[in-house]
């Protein structure tokens, strides 16, 4: 026996599930999470929108002079601030916090920001020591901003960034005039949408309902190829530099230096994006991509970090459901026969029942068990899993031999006092 100890090292959650773990709001004026109330945030085009990229660049970069090419004002301020533990835990605790369940109906008072509850994490002794507790989900900020971007450059009703109302607004602000609206013919000039529009068939579906990794693939590999030769250069190169950012932020292997290069590049793209597309176009989304090679000199390869294993995971869990009604019930089955059938598959190579099972491969530490008569399956009283009467032939005897293992699980312990004893 021994005692288990168990530290949280960090969460992974997408966007939304982000705000409920770290107890700051991911919506409003502040919806950014790393920089929290210093974001650069306004109202465009109907929604909330944070721009000013322009602060991560270096003091006397020309781009901060520069005005009419970006949101009409100079930019004199640094990037934001970084918030120490202490300041975080001090603020938590001054707050005033409504009950559980009882924020419904509230409204948050200003000096809350976004805040909305002290998570339970900050009872454990560290967690406000840590540099880092929840991660941005790279998975998820890769596929909306692909959708984002693509949305715009091939003018997809409902995705794209390009509406009347981001025209309006550029008019609103003084800016790019050449792409404000035509009031005489009630059209607007060309602008982001280019013409590969024409190149892809949209009421085909070819460009709707993209998993994540179709998004992952279209965004480091086909993308860069697919625009090359149909936009402007001066849109085509951050896109290029944009799908380079994600090819070496998701690679297995990286150098501090990389990353160093990874954070510089971002901020370029950003910032040629501010001046190429319109307000609306810069989601929450597209701003968390600056803090992603920051977390990642934290965190290592995002490997370890992003969704991906634990949507694989839940996929699995999901395809093991019979009964819709309790779902939880047929994954628990479902768990218990792969935890069996895997116990079996590595600690009683002989098991005769399931010969596909001996791939997997032995402990080299243990020396091979004694060979041991075969299991007798007694396959009368076997019975089927679930309420799927109607499976194919194969796939029936595969289950009354998962039930026969089940059943059975206690005579294999039994014969297993090599395993057994060494783990013991
Ligand atoms: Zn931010």
């Amino acid at each position: 026996m021994f005692t288990l100890r168990v530290a949280v090292m960090w969460t992974v959650n997408d966007f939304p599930a982000y705000a409920m773990v770290s107890g700051w709001s991911t919506k409003g004026y502040m919806a950014c999470p790393v920089c929290k109330e210093d974001v650069t945030s306004g109202w465009h085009a109907g929604k909330v929108c944070y721009l000013g990229h322009r602060r991560w660049l270096p003091w006397d970069h020309e781009w901060r002079e520069k005005d009419k090419e970006f949101d009409g004002n100079t930019e004199r301020r640094l990037r934001p601030r970084e918030w120490s533990s202490d300041e975080i835990v001090e603020q938590l605790n001054r707050l005033d916090f409504a009950p559980f369940r009882k924020t419904v109906n509230r409204t948050r008072p200003s000096t809350h920001m976004n805040w909305t509850h002290k998570p339970m994490f900050f009872e454990l002794p560290y967690w406000s020591k840590l540099k880092l507790r929840h991660n941005l989900d790279v998975m998820h900020v890769e596929k909306n901003v692909f959708d984002t971007l693509v949305g715009t450059i091939l003018d997809i009703e409902g995705k794209t960034k390009d509406t009347i109302k981001a025209r309006l607004d550029l008019e609103r602000m003084g800016i790019r005039r050449g792409l404000w609206m035509n009031r005489d013919s009630d059209k607007f000039p060309d602008g982001y949408a280019s013409n590969i529009a024409r190149c892809v068939n949209v009421d085909g579906g070819k460009f709707t309902g993209l998993k994540s990794h179709d998004c992952h693939v279209f965004m480091q590999r086909l993308l860069p190829v697919g625009i090359r030769h149909l936009l402007p250069e001066d849109v085509v190169k951050p896109i290029m530099l944009l799908s380079r950012f994600f090819s070496q932020l998701t690679a297995k292997t990286l150098r501090k230096t990389d990353i160093l290069q990874l954070r510089h590049d971002i901020v370029q793209v950003l910032c040629k994006f501010e001046m190429i597309f319109p307000p609306a176009f810069f989601t929450s989304m597209m701003h968390v991509m600056v803090h992603l090679p920051e977390e990642e000199l934290l965190a290592g390869p995002v490997n370890y970090s992003w969704m991906y294993p634990i949507e694989r995971l839940l996929g699995e869990l999901k395809k093991s459901v019979r009964n819709r009604a309790k779902p939880e019930g047929s994954i628990i089955e479902a768990w218990v026969q792969y935890e069996s059938l895997t116990f079996c598959g590595i600690n009683h190579a002989t098991v005769s029942f399931f010969p596909s099972f001996q791939k997997f491969p032995q402990p080299s530490s243990l020396s091979p068990p004694p060979p041991l008569p075969p299991i007798p399956v007694d396959l009368d009283r076997a019975r089927d899993v679930g309420g799927t009467p109607e499976l194919p032939r194969p796939h029936l005897r595969a289950s009354r031999h998962h039930i026969a293992v089940l059943h059975r699980i206690g005579s294999a312990v039994r014969l297993l006092p090599s395993a057994t004893n060494s783990d013991g």
